[in-house]
């Protein structure tokens, strides 16, 4: 599957650099999910229902133009990619969880979590409450 993500406000579509009109930028992480492809939307929804447990605390927003968890300043983000969805946690949590994360795609704060494996949503949970220790500001 490839798809291709406008630049300008965020939709896939199977065609790269197809005719759309752009809409506003997303406001939701619902907004979010809904405008990914259909085949991706149950994953993300599965990563938000984590986080959303992992992180009762925190504030659901976009930021960057991916879902983001925020408590005074931003925790973790998560975003889809044609072959992969990413979760940004930070440098330092990447840094923290490296042994568990061998397998794994990471760069810089990232951690991509190819779309063929199952979601590590234990890990993710761990990652989210690790970097709410750290992150948050209370
Ligand atoms: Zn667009």
């Amino acid at each position: 599957m490839t798809m291709w993500q406008c630049p300008e406000c965020g939709r896939s579509f199977k065609k790269a650099n197809q005719k759309h009109i752009c809409g506003a930028p997303l406001q939701t992480v619902e907004q979010y999910i809904a405008s990914q492809p259909e085949s991706l939307r149950p994953l993300l929804i599965s990563i938000r229902e984590a986080l959303r447990a992992a992180l009762p605390d925190a504030v659901k927003r976009i930021s960057y133009k991916m879902p983001t968890y925020w408590k005074g300043r931003n925790i973790i983000h998560f975003a889809a990619f044609r072959n992969h969805i990413s979760i940004f946690p930070g440098d330092k949590a990447i840094e923290h969880f490296s042994d568990r994360l061998k397998g794994y795609k990471t760069s810089k704060g990232t951690l991509q979590l190819p779309l063929d494996k199952p979601l590590p949503l234990d890990l993710i949970t761990e990652i989210a409450v690790w970097s709410y220790e750290t992150n948050a500001k209370k």
